[in-house]
């Protein structure tokens, strides 16, 4: 979608340091880290946000959640323990409209968040 800073990412047309691509998805690293580890698996077709995830294929959801173990054992935070996070809206905090999970770890997470 023109103008999504995600789908340019997923274009080629901004750099990312990505940790994992296929033919429907990327994850890269965060460009502000929150936490030691710190990345974003977003679909590479355009999803505004999670209002719209009953729209997408159960391939493509399960490939997401698939996912979510392989790069945490791929960053070493799977025996730590780590958060999966989506952002939704504006009293969710979400600042890019384009779906994206936020998996973070390497470190003790607070809980409620803020
Ligand atoms: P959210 O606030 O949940 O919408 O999350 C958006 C996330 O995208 C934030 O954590 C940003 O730091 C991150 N972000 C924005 N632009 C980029 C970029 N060009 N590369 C990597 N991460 C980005």
């Amino acid at each position: 979608m023109e103008g999504c800073i995600f789908c340019k990412i997923t274009s080629g047309q901004i750099h990312a340091r990505k940790v994992f691509e296929d033919d429907s998805l990327i994850a890269f690293h965060d460009i502000s880290p929150k936490a030691p580890v710190h990345v974003l698996i977003i679909p590479k077709l355009h999803i505004a946000s999670a209002n719209k995830l009953h729209n997408i294929d159960d391939s493509l959801a399960g490939k997401i959640l698939k996912l979510i173990p392989k790069l945490a054992e791929m960053l070493e935070v799977n025996d730590s323990g780590y958060r999966v996070i989506i952002n939704c809206g504006e009293n969710g905090g979400q600042s890019v409209d384009h779906l994206h999970f936020h998996l973070l770890g390497g470190r003790a997470l607070t809980w409620p968040p803020g």
